[in-house]
């Protein structure tokens, strides 16, 4: 048993740490994997600002080719100092720079100030990745052509100081700026791309991860739940093996006891006739009645367990006949009387037949008679009374005994069950009231008390009125 519970225990902790350990890996996957879509994002974010500037960078110095007009060289001026910004921040964080100096650099790109965490943290994680190494290549060849763009918006700057712009130098800048955007065009395309492909393998990994993940969660779960029901049904199964085992070691063990406690029984009896004859055996009389007592003692407790197996595996049987009740009922209380213990009273007998086993009723009254003797003090009054109530009849036993606490009842008729105020004052095994209680029901009848602590008790049974029904044996009893 300390095995089958020992087992359970480590099932359930392997199952724990199993479930904990996937569940702790889902959580740290999902975590990492949407940190590195942040990133992807404050990325993009990044590239956004960057090209929007440039774009409007190469905007101001094609108006300020064709017009020459100071305020779109200054456009052209701020604009392109926001990528050149960009570029510097990674190149100075790939160089090793504070991170003073690249939080400035970043900042002055206009990039948003949350983003540079995790842009920082994908650098440091991810940059040797193919992937990301591919990636950063075409943004520094942006920072190349940016670099181009602003040498040639200097030398624009420099030759409008001097003359006024030809249609064909115009022409000329002209082309070499937009070639200049072509090149930027193709490296933002491309760098557009990588982002694009990075987010949605990740989101795919993701998807696929998370579903791994949670079958593998499931499949822990299943299997060793699987695991715990086979335990389970182990050691349920060895339980009930260890039932039959005890209830035949009971069975067996109460049989063989019958004859050696008749024949005992027996030899007291001759014993104590002829101790009374003489003076000298006169003496150890006392003796022998006590040790009479004793056998009838265990005698009953034998009963008990052996009905107790019987019920338990079915082998109860009952022998119905058509009989008087309220004659039963005399011979019971009559039986009784003969203790002079108490004073046990029948008030009003309704005269009814029942089809029954006379035996078992009788055991049934005589165990009923026998615990309100036992439960009471001795000279005190026990009543008994028998009533019809509609296709029923209803016997009852009251006695002044100290009562049955409330929440003591429900469990009354089960095995073994003693009250534990009485239990080691009175002796017992909690067999009694389970045996009538399985006796009355196998008769189709009810069983129950009415008591109250201090107040004494009454208990009752009903069993239904004769009704036309073959002699048979039933089996009672599980
Ligand atoms: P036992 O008498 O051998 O203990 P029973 O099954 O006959 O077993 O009774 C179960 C318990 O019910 C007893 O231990 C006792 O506490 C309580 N009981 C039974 N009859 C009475 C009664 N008449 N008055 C008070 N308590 C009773």
């Amino acid at each position: 048993m300390k095995d089958i519970v020992g087992s359970r225990f480590r099932y359930r902790w392997i199952l724990a740490t199993v479930i904990l350990l996937s569940s702790m890996a889902l959580i740290a996957f999902n975590y990492y994997s949407i940190k590195l879509l942040a990133s992807v994002r404050a990325l993009r974010n990044a590239q956004f600002v960057y090209v929007k500037a440039q774009k409007s960078a190469i905007r101001g110095l094609s108006v300020f080719v064709y017009n020459q007009r100071s305020e779109y060289y200054e456009i052209f001026k701020s604009n392109i100092s926001i990528p050149i910004a960009d570029s510097l921040a990674r190149t100075g964080w790939e160089k090793g720079k504070s991170h003073d100096f690249v939080k400035k650099a970043y900042l002055k790109g206009q990039n948003y100030p949350h983003d540079l965490g995790d842009i920082l943290w994908l650098f440091q994680n991810f940059s040797q990745l193919n992937y990301f190494k591919t990636g950063f290549h075409y943004w520094r060849s942006s920072d190349y052509y940016v670099g181009q763009l602003w040498i040639l918006g200097e030398k624009i700057h420099r030759e409008s100081t001097t003359h006024q712009f030809s249609i064909q130098k115009k022409e000329i800048f002209t082309k070499a700026i937009n070639q200049v955007c072509r090149n930027l065009d193709g490296t933002e395309e491309k760098f557009s791309e990588m982002l694009v492909n990075i987010s949605n393998s990740v989101s795919r990994w993701l998807l696929i991860l998370n579903i791994i993940f949670i079958l593998l969660v499931f499949l822990n779960v299943g299997l060793f739940f699987n695991k715990l029901m086979k335990q389970l049904k182990d050691a349920l199964q060895q339980i009930e093996a260890q039932n039959k085992a005890k209830e035949e070691f009971l069975s067996v063990a109460s049989h063989e006891l019958k004859s050696p406690i008749t024949f005992m029984k027996a030899s007291i009896q001759i014993l104590e006739r002829f101790a009374k004859n003489t003076p000298e055996t006169k003496k150890i009389h006392p003796f022998i009645v006590n040790s009479g007592k004793q056998v009838d003692r265990l005698n009953n407790l034998v009963k008990e367990l052996l009905d107790v197996t019987k019920i338990q595996s079915g082998r109860l049987t009952l022998n119905k006949e058509e009989f008087d009740i309220d004659a039963l009922i005399q011979e019971a209380v009559e039986e009784k009387k003969q203790l002079h213990t108490h004073f046990l009273l029948i008030k009003s007998l309704a005269s009814a037949k029942v089809y029954a086993d006379p035996n078992r009723i009788y055991q049934v009254l005589e165990n009923l008679l026998s615990n309100a003797m036992k439960y009471s003090q001795s000279e005190t009054e026990i009543v008994v009374w028998s009533e019809i109530q509609g296709d029923k009849i209803k016997v009852c036993i009251k006695d002044e005994g100290k009562g049955i606490p409330e929440e003591n009842q429900a469990m009354l008729f089960d095995r073994y069950y003693r009250v534990e105020s009485t239990q080691h004052t009175v002796q017992g095994l909690g067999l009694g009231l389970y045996i009538c209680s399985e006796i009355i029901k196998s008769h189709d009848g009810k069983i129950g008390v009415e008591s109250k602590s201090a107040e004494g008790s009454t208990f009752w049974f009903c069993l239904p009125l004769l009704k036309a029904e073959s002699k048979i044996e039933i089996p009672i009893g599980k």
